[in-house]
């Protein structure tokens, strides 16, 4: 059966070796499978014709019927068109193509009445339609479909006269050959507790649908189909890990209890402590740890990771912190190294930059064992980097790590795997953390230490900058320093620095007498460092910056934030910024400042900020707005390239993908039982084209 969808696509009619070509390479789409699952983006509604005189150019499309009353060719060489001009009875629209003249001029016949189909425009007081499709009127043909499928198409499919049409006429002919041979890919029992439609029905409605309700049957359909099997796979993982991969036991907590009698800097939270529990809990199972640590930004990762760190090191064996970039990996060993020292624990750090006789030493001490803690990028993952004994190995992710390197990070020990804890400092949706998670469990701190005085954050105009400035001078009066944000984005980064060097100019003029520093990405690091270090030390009370403060800046006394052009950024990256004050403990400030005129988003956006300080709701509020392939960037996209899920909005339907996933495999570990023969073979034929699936039994 499954032999008809590995069919390359070239064979099938209307395609051909040319066009097989294109789609492979514009598309990826190389089997009947593949070209069954390039789902429509979206569907025109073809039962409807607009009036001309009711037509302008805001309109996305319209469908018009009426008669050509003349053609014209005008211009010559590269300006050379065709105008049509059409009449409905109630208007005249221009109809104009500026390829494949000759061909269409041909084809038209003036006196006839056709149905065009296009993105209608306005040049002065003529409306016209580019390129619009175009149709004779067949007296008896009633529409075939109430909704029209419309294909996500590149431009060079286009110009190879690979158009939407043509397209949905091959999608056609593929959906009618394969409706007998779609087999049903969900267990009957979930099929029939969620009131699904069936594959073939799922698949016929998702391209052609009959209706808007069997449109949403099939979409149902489909995205939970997705999500269940991401799902499953994701459970399947952990159900794997946690029966076949043994756990060193690292149980002994002799080091940690003198650390919390005589060097505990502060009382923990509760939060903190439950999570200390939760994975201590795990490190003495006798499995392996695969745990995620989530917490927002200040709510006090660090010492967390340095406690457990204690009983791996009292267990003895090693840890290692692997960190995204030189500047975070730096900072952890910053702020570590003071615990280390107080407990007499050996500690390094392994930068790409690091001498080749620091790195002897690093590579000698950690093979015999001496050295107990190791921090780096991922300079760590490299073959040279052996540990005597690796115990617990923590991943501050920030999204930039895949399920991969994890994976690596965990075959450093030749014979019991180490045990995984994932830090993250950007709060995750509950549904994306399910996803890009789903194979650990999970930790939350989700409380801040006490005596921290929540962040005010206002929206100003920017109309409003002087009384922002007088507000300004009277906290500079109370001693605290000020960061001001501008942003800067590759695109536009000539103008961003401009904008950053007058912003620059005018605050020196509206501050002559208070030091200011600048720093951005385009100076060099000791120019960077030597302006970071004078505002640490006080020495200048105003400091200019691009985003480059968002990591790795900590001045407790800089407790007011002006984010200029505050609309540019995204929300996640302003709760980022934002939590860069709010370190000390004065009243701290954060205060947005944007143009009058303001996108429905980015007021959203704003009024979140100015609303709340909760990361998670702040998270929960970006998902929706930018959906989750902008939020988690790129390289963690191996489980997010969903076809037709959508994490942003599919929330629901994904909670109870997981349970349907999570009581199956409760039921049936090995999938099987005769009833989940469906999925095993599903699982089977997955695991053959994908390679998430590959790493599983
Ligand atoms: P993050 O979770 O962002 O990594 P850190 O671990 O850097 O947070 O902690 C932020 C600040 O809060 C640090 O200065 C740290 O010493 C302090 N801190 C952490 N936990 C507590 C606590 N329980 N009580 C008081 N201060 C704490
Ligand atoms: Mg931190």
């Amino acid at each position: 059966m499954t032999g008809f969808f590995d069919t390359p696509i070239e064979y099938l009619k209307g395609i051909g070796p040319q066009r097989a070509a294109l789609l492979n390479k514009q598309l990826n789409i190389f089997t009947f499978a593949d070209l069954l699952q390039h789902y429509p983006y979206r569907y025109e509604d073809r039962s409807k014709f607009f009036a001309i005189k009711d037509i302008d150019e805001t309109l996305q499309y319209v469908q018009i019927k009426g008669i050509v009353k003349r053609k014209e060719l005008t211009g010559s060489g590269i300006k050379k068109r065709l105008v049509v001009h059409m009449n409905d009875g109630t208007g005249e629209i221009e109809l104009v193509w500026f390829q494949g003249i000759n061909w269409v001029a041909e084809k038209i016949k003036a006196g006839v009445e056709y149905v065009a189909f296009g993105k209608p425009n306005r040049f002065g007081s003529r409306l016209s339609i580019a390129h619009p499709e175009l149709d004779p009127v067949v007296a008896t043909e009633a529409p075939k479909f109430f909704l029209q499928p419309v294909y996500s198409l590149t431009e060079r499919l286009r110009t190879g006269s690979f158009d939407n049409k043509a397209l949905s006429r091959i999608m056609r002919t593929l959906v009618d050959l394969s409706i007998d041979k779609v087999r049903e890919t969900l267990p009957a029992q979930v099929i029939s507790s969620m009131l699904l439609v069936s594959k073939k029905d799922a698949l016929i409605n998702i391209h052609f649908p009959q209706s808007h309700e069997w449109l949403d049957k099939a979409t149902r359909r489909l995205k939970f189909e997705e999500l269940f099997y991401v799902q499953l796979r994701l459970l399947k993982l952990k159900y794997v890990r946690q029966t076949a991969a043994p756990g060193i036991v690292l149980q002994n907590v002799s080091l940690l209890t003198a650390f919390y009698n005589e060097h505990l800097p502060f009382p923990l939270t509760g939060a903190q402590k439950k999570v200390i529990k939760e994975i201590y809990g795990d490190l003495k199972s006798g499995k392996q740890m695969n745990r995620l640590l989530q917490g927002d930004v200040g709510s006090g990762k660090t010492i967390v990771a340095f406690i457990c760190m204690l009983v791996a090191i009292g267990s003895n064996t090693q840890c290692a912190l692997m960190a995204p970039t030189e500047i975070l990996a730096q900072q952890h060993y910053y702020n570590l190294q003071r615990y280390a020292q107080q407990m007499n624990i050996t500690i390094a750090l392994l930068k790409g930059s690091t001498k080749k006789s620091e790195r002897v030493i690093i590579h000698d001490t950690l093979k015999t064992g001496v050295l107990k803690i190791l921090i780096g990028t991922h300079a760590l993952l490299e073959e040279e980097v052996q540990f005597n004994n690796l115990g617990l190995s923590i991943i501050d992710e920030q999204h930039r790590f895949g399920v991969a390197q994890r994976s690596r990070l965990w075959q450093k020990n030749k014979t019991v795997p180490p045990h995984v804890l994932v830090m993250t400092a950007t709060p995750i949706p509950r549904t994306l953390a399910m996803t890009l998670y789903g194979d650990l469990d999970i930790s939350v701190i989700d409380q801040l230490p006490a005596g921290r005085k929540p962040i005010r954050t206002v929206h100003q105009y920017d109309a409003h900058r002087l009384q922002v400035n007088e507000f300004l001078r009277t906290q500079m009066a109370l001693g605290r320093q000020v960061y001001v944000v501008y942003p800067l984005i590759e695109e536009s980064e000539k103008l961003d620095l401009k904008h950053l060097m007058d912003g620059y100019e005018s605050i020196s003029r509206a501050f002559p007498e208070v030091p200011i520093s600048i720093l951005h990405g385009k100076m060099k690091t000791d120019a960077k460092d030597y302006e970071m270090g004078r505002f640490k030390k006080g020495e200048t009370k105003i400091m200019v910056a691009t985003t480059v403060i968002e990591v790795g800046v900590d001045v407790p006394n800089a407790s007011v934030m002006v984010i200029e052009n505050a609309e540019r950024f995204g929300l996640s990256q302003l709760h980022q910024l934002r939590g860069r004050v709010g370190r000390g403990a004065d009243q701290s400030y954060c205060v947005l400042m944007t143009e009058y005129k303001l996108s429905a988003d980015s007021k959203v956006r704003i009024n979140t900020m100015v609303r709340t300080n909760n990361g998670f709701e702040i998270a929960e509020t970006d998902l929706t707005l930018r959906g989750p392939g902008d939020l988690m960037g790129t390289q963690q996209s191996g489980v997010l390239e969903l076809m037709i899920a959508d994490l942003g909005k599919d929330g629901e339907l994904l909670k109870i993908a997981r349970d349907k996933a999570t009581d199956l495999l409760q039921n049936d570990p090995e999938l099987a039982k005769p009833e989940n023969r469906v999925v095993r073979v599903q699982v089977d034929s997955m695991k053959k084209s994908m390679v998430n699936w590959s790493k599983i039994s």
